[in-house]
This record gives structure tokens, sequence and C-alpha cells, in this order.
């Protein structure tokens, strides 16, 4: 009797692996392991419309809990992997249960990066984002440590909810790790004009009773202060069983770690990118999602290497930016649109060729990016910065 497929990790990427694999006629068993009590759900929502009330935690379940078992999925719901015994091809839970698998897939996500400081909030699953809801109901004046993706829609939300905000960003603007100045500027000025103090060059030396305590010494109330400072990869149990890891469980071109018969996949992974030429660790949906198609159709026998063009959004207010390829190691960047408009775009060029392209509120010529980049079709950055030159691919 085969062991089929362990997948380990019920977010993103492990469900959309058991989804795919069924969807690819794949007939062995699959187990699908979780740490987390609920069924896997979309965590994009959790910084948005889960916390302004709009969508339930029902809504943002991936699937209904019927599916895992009308589509013989067995899913363990609130059980840790605590480790690979890779000579006996089985994993072990921390209950004592062993799972034999034929393949496994790591499926491990992330975790909070944390920060020394009492009493404040991280947001990176359901459980804590029911606790910000909750403390934002309570909350009048909110304070959030770090400018990039979490923090700013957690800034936007929160004000949208009429609370006051402060953003604190150590860095000299925002979201400066992924996004030309051009739209860190764009968004600094979104945020303020809508009411959000934002203070960049700025460090919280501690929290005092109730206050943020800046390094010039002043202060903000904070009823509420989340942390938003970046993601740690879970590497350890890839680590503990001899897999190479390095900000990532290092992963092949096939997403196969140095053992061939584990995979890994999504935020925890770290792989060779064609678009980036070099290796890299992404953390979003298409990744998470993408990567376990591709998993899947390997188990299946049907693999190819995988060469996705990444791309990502983040939604705030009523901006939503739009990223595709990677920007890393460009050395010519153009602007098509007038950021003063609300509607822009930045073309990023290496070397000559379309690398990357982050979209605001564009979303034609986010899927034009997409199609560029992915067919290597030449575009100069003349033509990109031409609002009459169609970006289409004839
Ligand atoms: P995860 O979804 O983190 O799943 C990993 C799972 O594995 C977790 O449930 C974890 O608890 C579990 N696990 C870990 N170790 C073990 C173990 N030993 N045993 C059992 N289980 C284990 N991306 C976008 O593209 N656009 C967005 O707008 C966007 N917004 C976001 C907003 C928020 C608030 C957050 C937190 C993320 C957002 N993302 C967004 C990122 C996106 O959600 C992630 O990239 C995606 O969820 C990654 O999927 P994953 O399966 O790799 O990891």
């Amino acid at each position: 009797m085969p062991d089929g497929v362990v997948i380990v990790g019920g977010g993103q990427a492990g469900f959309q692996a058991a989804a795919s694999l069924r969807a690819e006629g794949y007939q062995e068993p699959i187990t699908l392991i979780g740490d987390e009590p609920h069924p896997p759900y979309q965590r994009p929502p959790l910084s948005k419309a889960f916390v302004l009330g709009k969508q339930n935690q029902d809504q943002i379940l991936l699937r209904p809990e019927t599916y895992y078992r009308d589509h013989q999925i067995r899913w363990i719901p609130g059980e840790r992997t605590m480790a690979i015994e890779t000579c006996e091809h089985r994993v072990r839970l921390r209950g004592g249960a062993a799972i034999p698998y034929d393949s496994l897939v790591l499926a491990l996500g992330a975790r909070n990066r944390t920060l020394p400081l009492p009493g404040v909030a991280y947001l990176r699953t359901l459980a804590e984002a029911i606790e910000i809801k909750q403390r934002l109901e309570q909350a009048n004046d909110v304070v959030i440590i770090g400018g990039g993706f979490i923090g700013l829609e957690i800034a936007a939300s929160a004000r949208t909810l009429g609370k006051s905000v402060t953003v604190v960003e150590v860095l000299p603007r925002l979201m400066a790790r992924v996004v030309a100045p051009v739209v860190s500027d764009f968004f600094y000025r979104a945020h303020v004009s809508r009411g959000v103090e934002v203070l960049l060059n700025t460090r919280v030396r501690e929290i005092r009773g109730g206050d943020a305590v800046l390094e010039d010494g002043s202060r903000r109330h904070g009823d509420l202060v989340v942390v938003g400072v970046g993601i740690v990869p879970n590497t350890e149990l890839a680590a503990e069983a001899g897999l190479p890891v390095a900000n990532g469980i290092c992963v092949d071109e096939w997403l196969r770690t140095a053992d061939e018969r584990i995979y890994a996949i999504g935020d925890c992974a770290v792989y060779p990118s064609a678009y980036a030429r070099s290796r890299v660790r992404l953390e979003s949906v298409q990744n998470a999602v993408d990567q376990a198609v591709a998993v899947a159709k390997a188990i299946a026998g049907k693999g190819a290497p995988y060469r996705a063009v990444p791309w990502f959004w983040s939604d705030q207010f009523d901006l939503r930016l739009q990223m595709a390829g990677l920007p890393a190691g460009h050395d010519q960047m153009v602007v098509r649109g007038e950021p003063e408009s609300g509607k822009f775009s930045v073309f990023y060029f290496r070397q000559g060729r379309l690398c990357a392209v982050d979209s605001v509120n564009r979303p034609a010529d986010h899927l034009a990016a997409r199609k560029l980049i992915a067919s290597g079709a030449p575009v100069n950055p003349q033509q990109a910065a031409d609002e009459s030159f169609s970006l289409k691919i004839s």
C-alpha cells in the first residue's frame, strides 16, 4: 500500500498542493498536517476585509471543511510536525504519531519577526487577526511599527475605522526594500492625506505606560501597538533533518530539496529564479499557489522546472499596488502616467530588458507587464514611458 504524499503546513501553499494533486488525478493517500486549529484560510484579508468586518472567518476559508473529506484528503489540524525521519521516510508529530510518506512537501510558511517590546500585537495568523480586530474595536489611538506592506495595510484599515493612526518606520521611506522611491513617496502622501501620521527615520525605543516612546524621547499613545517588521521563514524542521537552509529551505528549479523525496514551497522556500538571476525567497500568494501547482504536477509525473513570473498585490485604502517581476539589480527605471493622478506604473529595466513593473491603480499595465516579462517580448524604456504605446503583446 503506497504511503502517498504528506504535506506539512496547512496554509496557502499546503492547501494548494493537496488540491492540485487531486486535480492532477493523483489517486494515492494525501495527508495535510497543520499546526493551526482552522482549516486552511487566506491571509491577505486578515489585514484588510477581516479587520474591517467585511469578511468573517468562514468567508476567508480556502475551502469549507467538507472539501477535505470529499476529496479524500486526510486533514490533521492543530498538530505540529516535530521531526522528519528521512531514512525511514516519515514525519513525527508532537503527539508522537509517525506518518510515512512516499513524497513530502514542506509548506511551513514563516513566523513574525518580533521586537523586545511588551504588549504589542503581531499579524500573521487568524488568531492574531481576531485579537487585533477585538482590540481595534476598543482603541482610539493605534501605533504601527513598520512601514512595509503589512504595517501600511493595517494602518489603512485602522484609519478607515476612524482611529488615530501613527506609522513609525526606521528607514527613510515606506516599503523601501521592495518599491521605487516614487512609489514610496506616493504612498507616504496617500497615507498622510488620509490622516495617518507617518514618521520616517524613526525608531520606537520602548513601550511605557501605553505609550510608544521614540528615540528622541517623544511619545505616541497606542491603545493598540502593532508590529509589522517582517517575517522569518520556518526552516528548523528541514535544518534538523540535515537539509540545506539559507534564509529559506533550499530547493532546485523543480522545488526539490537535497532529498529527492522532499519538496519545499511557498514562504519557507528559497529557489533559483530566472527572473532574479539568483536564489530568492518570495512571500506572496502567487508564489505559494504556483509553486504548489508545480510540485503537484511533479509528483503526478507531469513536472517541469518552475518558471512562473512573480507577482504580488497590496491594498491600502482605495489604492491597489500590483507588482510583477523582480526589480533586483535594475539599472534603469521609467514612470508611465502621472503619480499626481493616482494612477501610474514604474517600469524597471536590467541591461535593457524589462524585469519588473509596479502599478498603482493601473491593473491593465500590471496584466500586460506579467505577459511582457514572461515572454521576454522587447519593450524599451521610451516605449514603456509613452502612454500612447500599447503594452499588449499582439
Ligand atoms: P503560510 O500561509 O504561512 O502557511 C504555513 C502554515 O504552516 C502555517 O499555518 C503554519 O502554522 C504551519 N506550520 C509551520 N510549521 C509547522 C509544523 N512544524 N507543523 C505543522 N504546521 C506547521 N500576499 C499577497 O500576495 N498579497 C497580499 O495582499 C498579502 N497580504 C497579506 C496579509 C497578511 C496579514 C499576511 C500575514 C500575509 C499576506 N500575504 C499577501 C502573504 C501571503 O499570505 C503568504 O505569502 C502566503 O500565505 C504564504 O503561504 P505559505 O503556505 O507558504 O505559508
